[in-house]
């Protein structure tokens, strides 16, 4: 069983897919979890699995395209367990929301993901911050993508919010390195869940391949990962075994970035 230096997790856009994979991991690791997003029937389920399966769970309702509730989040967090000490950056828009070429992009698409991907885990790391600075010990991990490295078509915000969060938090971990603070990312390949869902029947039907052999052969591996393969990665980073490791960002793709 890993150690962890604080108790309380903070999880965004936990009702479904790798955020919620992630929470149910780091409940079973013993951690209170507070779970958020916008649904909240997919919240109440999930905080059910959990309860279920003998773990602790409360669900915040909170949409971090809105910058009011965004900077409310840290704070109502903190109310039902206690001082948020691993916060857990997940919520994310997809490009499959609206891909477009960059010539033809839609502006308020592109504010819309850079809020959520990009200006949500700048505004909740800075105010989880104190939490962790006061006990001198914390862990923030993001969920970037393998678009933090390379680039995808008619994907223009999503690339950009997602190399641009993987520059703000290597800046973050530099910052706070010395207070037993860690900041790192995990950076996943192709997850089967609903956003990435959309993509593969947008690019299925782009480049006109029927969606099971355009899924086969997305990564090196075989077909995409499950939001299992990724959760693992965020609790042994969250851990007092991975007290020696910040400013990182781990690819689990299935071996399509290997530089
Ligand atoms: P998902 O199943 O669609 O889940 C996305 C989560 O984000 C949902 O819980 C959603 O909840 C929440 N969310 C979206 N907009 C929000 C908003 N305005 N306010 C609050 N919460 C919001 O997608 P996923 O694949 O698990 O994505 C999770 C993260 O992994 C994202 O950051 C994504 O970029 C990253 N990622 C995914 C893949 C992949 O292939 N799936 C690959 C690389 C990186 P509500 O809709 O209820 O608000």
């Amino acid at each position: 069983m890993r150690t962890f230096g604080g108790s309380v997790a903070l999880v965004t856009g936990a009702g479904r897919g790798i955020g919620r994979a992630t929470a149910k991991q780091l409940a079973a690791a013993g951690l209170r979890v507070v779970l958020t997003a916008r649904s909240v029937d997919e919240l109440t389920g999930a905080v059910a699995e959990i309860r279920d399966a003998g773990g602790q769970a409360a669900a915040i309702e909170c949409d971090l395209a809105n910058r009011r509730q965004t900077l409310g989040l840290i704070a109502a967090a903190a109310e039902p367990f206690g001082p948020i000490d691993i916060l857990v950056n997940n919520a994310g828009v997809g490009s499959s929301g609206d891909p477009k070429p960059l010539a033809d992009f839609n502006d308020s698409f592109w504010d819309l993901t850079i809020e959520v991907n990009l200006t949500a885990p700048y505004l909740l790391s800075k105010q989880a911050l104190p939490h962790m600075r006061s006990r001198r010990w914390g862990r923030i991990i993001t969920i970037a993508s393998i678009n933090s490295r390379i680039p995808a078509l008619h994907a223009g915000a999503y690339v950009a919010s997602k190399h641009g969060v993987l520059g703000f938090m290597r800046t973050l971990a530099m910052e706070h390195a010395a207070e037993g603070i860690t900041v790192n990312c995990v950076c996943p390949g192709p997850v089967k869940t609903r956003m990435n869902d959309l993509r593969v029947q947008y690019d299925a039907q782009r480049l006109g391949r029927d969606i099971a052999t355009h899924e086969q052969g997305m990564t090196p591996v075989g077909g995409r990962l499950a939001p299992e393969d990724i959760a693992p990665m965020v609790e042994y980073l969250a851990s007092d075994d991975a007290r020696m490791i910040t400013g990182q960002a781990y690819d689990i793709d299935g071996g399509i970035c290997m530089a």
